[in-house]
């Protein structure tokens, strides 16, 4: 193939040939033109949220579920007691992070169809006055689940809870403003909805909360408290930065907000999935979710029920045709997942849904109507 095929996944994704690029250079982590790319970039992820005011970013190296554990591991004392609201995959994940970081954790079930329930969590907060921190999931990439943040949030808020938001597959596409949603720490990362490569995550620290982190983690790399205090006393990262994600996020974030920012991208992905779910539909295929709970980001369709269905198979045929699928993450039911995220827009994901077709009949699929 002359090009890469186009990532149809939740990270890494297709990112453009000018953020690529951004990479063709190296730069001391001690040299103030990165520590201004860093500030730079810290800068306007605040804006994106309408943080300025009330929060405090801190990047951390690594994929994004460091920075999951960072955020629970500083920002939760050790004796807290953290409420996951469960629908999928990445919440029991989060679960599996506060256990190990040595946090009492209860999960609160939901089917993964369905988005999280406000009053359901009220009704929990009422009855177990023990919990001390929430943990929502925005978008539930294992199904694509959207989730109430707002009204989480304003139970959190009116329980005086502190949420902790894993945003990681909606920021820079849904809507998050701090000023009208309460939140002690929402995190994401680079290589997902801003499009740069994949390598460091970020966690937004509400302000009135950040100084009493201090001293709380038990881990030494992954203190958000040190890493903060260490970056606005220095310009500097405490650590070996990501140099090269680091510039790439910069270049990624200058395309955002040239081609209109937040409101312009969900616009894209929105496309992209209205795209995505009428071809697919059109060759027989059922997404898993109802369009009320449906996020534009990811989209999970059931198996086709004819037996000469394989996922590896009909993986390898579109990927012959240049488009990367990605397997279902759920246990009940036979999936699979086609990402609507990355620099890719309405021709390449009626592209694919050719390359799907393709693909059914290389497998000899006459239709994909599930079972
Ligand atoms: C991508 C993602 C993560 C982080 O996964 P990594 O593999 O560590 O980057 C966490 N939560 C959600 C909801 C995600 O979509």
């Amino acid at each position: 193939m002359s090009h890469d095929a186009i990532l149809l996944t939740p990270g890494p994704l297709t990112t453009t040939l000018r953020t690529k690029l951004a990479m063709l250079r190296d730069w001391g982590s001690w040299d103030v033109e990165f520590n201004q790319v860093t500030a730079r970039v810290r800068r306007s992820l605040l804006q994106i949220i309408h943080g300025e005011d009330s929060h405090a970013v801190v990047p951390l190296q690594g994929s994004g579920t460091f920075s999951i554990e960072a955020a629970v591991t500083t920002l939760v004392p050790q004796n807290g007691h953290i409420l996951v609201l469960d629908n999928g995959a990445y919440c029991k994940r989060a679960a599996k992070i506060s256990t190990m970081m040595g946090r009492r954790c209860t999960l609160m079930p939901f089917a993964d169809h369905e988005a999280v329930s406000p009053s359901a969590l009220q009704q929990q907060l009422a009855a177990d006055s023990s919990i001390t921190h929430v943990v929502l999931i925005h978008c539930e990439t294992g199904a694509g689940v959207l989730n109430p943040l707002q009204a989480v949030a304003d139970v959190c808020a009116a329980f005086k809870k502190g949420l902790i938001v894993d945003a990681m597959s909606s920021f820079a596409a849904i809507e998050i403003d701090a000023r009208k949603t309460h939140f002690d720490a929402l995190i994401a990362a680079s290589g997902k909805c801003l499009e740069g490569v994949a390598g460091m995550g970020f966690v937004f620290i509400r302000k009135a909360v950040l100084d009493g982190c201090a001293g709380q983690s038990q881990s030494l790399a992954m203190d958000l408290y040190d890493q903060h205090a260490y970056m606005e006393k220095t310009g500097q990262w405490r650590f070996t930065p990501p140099t090269h994600v680091v510039v790439a996020l910069a270049e990624a974030i200058a395309q955002f907000e040239e081609a209109g920012g937040q409101p312009a991208r969900l616009a894209r992905y929105t496309s992209n999935c209205q795209t995505l779910i009428a071809g697919m539909k059109a060759l027989g295929f059922k997404p898993f979710l109802e369009p009320s709970v449906q996020a534009p980001i990811i989209v999970t369709f059931l198996a086709p029920a004819h037996p000469n269905y394989e996922f590896r198979r009909f993986y390898d045929a579109a990927k012959a045709r240049g488009f990367i699928m990605y397997p279902g993450k759920l246990t009940q039911v036979e999936t699979f997942r086609v990402g609507c995220i990355g620099a890719i827009g309405p021709v390449e994901m009626a592209q694919a849904v050719h390359a799907v077709a393709l693909a059914l009949n290389d497998l000899g699929v006459a239709s994909g109507e599930p079972g």
